[in-house]
């Protein structure tokens, strides 16, 4: 017995006509098949006589540039159009899941590199990583806390075998020309950095 609470209600004669006529009105309303268009009736009526305002839409109507997805592409481009020009346009952002559950931005590992061998490629992950480094300053929100991405700068290191050596090292000019900060290391001198044993 001990394991049961037992939890006991005092109902009222008033409150069995409460509930009574709620069930009434509940059958009622299911039998009227006019229901809905009686309400919308009444609703347009009173909108006619302006006593009944639509609430706002969610969703402007309308706006000069629209972006489909606010993964990192859509919102990169929704903030740099708007960051050019603040005042000039709208933009809006229109994404079908805003928690981003399967966005491949926030399933992504989140490294970033310049070791492409695309001069675009290069130029646009030095872009992100400056960026990046000063997010709090680029994203910030006037009255709101700085945002925090736990940005954790590492490094990527890429090993080449001698037939890849050559590429490698067109790449790596090609990289530092663009002001890339990356270094290429001989064999030896990796293995005295770092115990790839390790990995
Ligand atoms: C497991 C994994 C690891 C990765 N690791 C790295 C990494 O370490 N470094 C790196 O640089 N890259 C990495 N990537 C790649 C990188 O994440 C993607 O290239 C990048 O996130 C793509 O961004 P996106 O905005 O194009 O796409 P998404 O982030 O997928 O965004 C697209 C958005 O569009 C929305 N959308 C689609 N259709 C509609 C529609 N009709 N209406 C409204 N909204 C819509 C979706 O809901 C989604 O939110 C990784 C990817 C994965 C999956």
């Amino acid at each position: 017995m001990d394991r049961f609470l037992f939890r006991t209600y005092a109902v009222s004669s008033e409150d069995l006509e409460k509930i009574r006529k709620f069930k009434e009105d509940r059958k009622k309303k299911i039998e009227d098949p006019f229901r809905t268009l009686n309400i919308l009736k009444d609703e347009f009526g009173r909108y006619k006589k302006g006593q009944f305002k639509l609430p706002p839409p969610k969703v402007p109507s309308y706006s000069e540039y629209v972006v489909i997805g606010g993964g990192i592409m859509g919102s990169s481009v929704a903030y740099s159009l708007k960051n050019r020009a603040p005042d000039s346009f709208e933009v809006m952002v229109i994404e079908r899941d805003p928690k981003y559950t399967r966005a491949s931005t926030t399933l992504s590992v989140g490294g970033i590199r310049q070791q492409y061998s695309l001069e675009e490629n290069i130029k646009l992950s030095m872009y992100s990583a400056e960026f990046l480094r000063n997010v709090k300053q680029h994203l910030s929100v006037l009255d709101d806390d700085p945002p925090d991405i736990q940005f954790q700068p590492q490094g990527y290191l890429f090993l080449a075998t001698e037939a890849g050596e050559e590429q490698m090292l067109k790449n790596h000019k090609l990289q530092t020309g663009l002001g890339a900060k990356v270094r290429t290391y001989e064999a030896q001198s990796i293995k005295e950095k770092i115990s790839l044993d390790e990995y």
